[in-house]
C-alpha cells in the first residue's frame, strides 16, 4: 500500500505571460483537484516568486527555477540563493537540462548549487538526464552526474533532496520514456544513492520522473515505474490536463 503522497512538481518554465491568467489557471486547477491526495509544488521564474507566494495559494508551495552561485555582492543581474529564499521560494530546481544547455552549466556549478542549497536545509530538486538511449552508456551518464552533482553535500539534510530523472530526449517531446525505461533508470538512481549514502539515508530521497508527462501517462510513472512523483512542464499550463494528471495518479 502507498504510504506517501505522490509529489507533483509543476515547472512553469517561461510560460507565464501575465499573472492575471496564471491566477485564473491556478484557481481552476484548485477547483478541479481532488484535495489531499498529493503534494503539489510549483516552480516559477524568480521575478514572479514574491507576487505568487503572496497570493498564498492553498494548492501548492511556490519554488524557484534556479539561482546563481554568487554570494551577495557586486554581481549585477544575478539572483543569489538568499534572494530567492527572501522572495518567498520554498524550494528550488537545480541542474535542469535547459539551464545546463542555455547557460552551459556543468556538473561543477550544479554541485555548488546543490551544496549551497542543502547546507541551508532548503528543499532542492536536482535534475539528471541523459541523451543517449541508443548507446549503452546512459547508465554511466546518470551515475556520473549523481556522483559529481552530489559531491560533498551536507548528508544531514538528505530528506530535503529530490532527484528528478528527466531524459533529454523526452523533454518537450511528444513521447515520454516508457514505464520500463523510467523504471530501470529510477532503480539505477536509487541503487546509486544507496551506494553513496547507505540504505537508510537513500530512502529519505525522493526520485521522480519528468519529460512529456501528460494525463495519458502520469499514473504509469507512479504505479509501474515506481517514481515518487512527476515533474510536469507544458501540461501544467492547462488546468484540465494538469488536474487529470493529478487526479488520475492512482488509476
Ligand atoms: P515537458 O513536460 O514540457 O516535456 O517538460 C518537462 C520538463 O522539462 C520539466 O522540468
Amino acid at each position: 500500500m502507498r504510504t506517501q503522497k505522490p509529489l507533483i512538481i509543476a515547472n512553469t518554465k517561461s510560460y507565464i505571460r501575465n499573472l492575471k491568467d496564471f491566477y485564473k489557471l491556478q484557481d481552476k486547477i484548485w477547483q478541479l483537484l481532488d484535495k489531499d491526495s498529493y503534494t503539489y509544488m510549483c516552480a516559477v521564474p524568480s521575478a514572479l516568486i514574491t507576487s505568487i507566494a503572496n497570493e498564498e495559494y492553498k494548492a501548492f508551495s511556490v519554488g524557484s527555477q534556479g539561482f546563481e552561485t554568487y554570494e551577495n555582492g557586486a554581481f549585477t543581474g544575478q539572483n543569489t540563493l538568499e534572494n530567492i529564499i527572501e522572495a518567498g521560494a520554498a524550494f528550488v530546481i537545480v541542474g535542469h537540462s535547459e539551464e545546463r544547455k542555455f547557460l552551459a552549466e556543468g556538473d561543477d556549478i550544479v554541485n555548488l548549487k546543490v551544496k549551497k542549497s542543502l547546507s541551508k536545509n532548503f528543499r532542492t530538486v536536482l535534475c539528471v538526464g541523459e541523451n543517449q538511449r541508443n548507446n549503452e552508456d546512459y547508465f554511466e551518464v546518470i551515475k556520473n552526474s549523481l556522483y559529481l552533482d552530489l559531491q560533498d553535500i551536507n548528508k544531514k539534510n538528505l530528506d530535503k533532496l529530490v532527484i528528478a530523472y528527466e531524459p533529454l530526449w523526452a523533454i518537450g517531446a511528444v513521447t515520454p520514456a516508457t514505464s520500463e525505461q523510467a523504471q530501470e533508470t529510477i532503480i539505477l538512481i536509487r541503487r546509486t544513492l544507496v551506494e553513496m549514502y547507505g540504505i537508510d539515508n537513500a530512502k529519505k530521497i525522493k526520485v521522480i520522473y519528468g519529460g512529456a508527462v501528460s494525463e495519458e501517462n502520469a499514473s504509469k510513472f507512479i504505479n509501474e515505474a515506481t517514481a515518487d512523483g512527476v515533474l510536469v512542464g507544458r501540461a501544467c499550463m492547462d488546468a484540465d490536463r494538469f488536474a487529470s494528471i493529478v487526479n488520475d495518479l492512482y488509476r
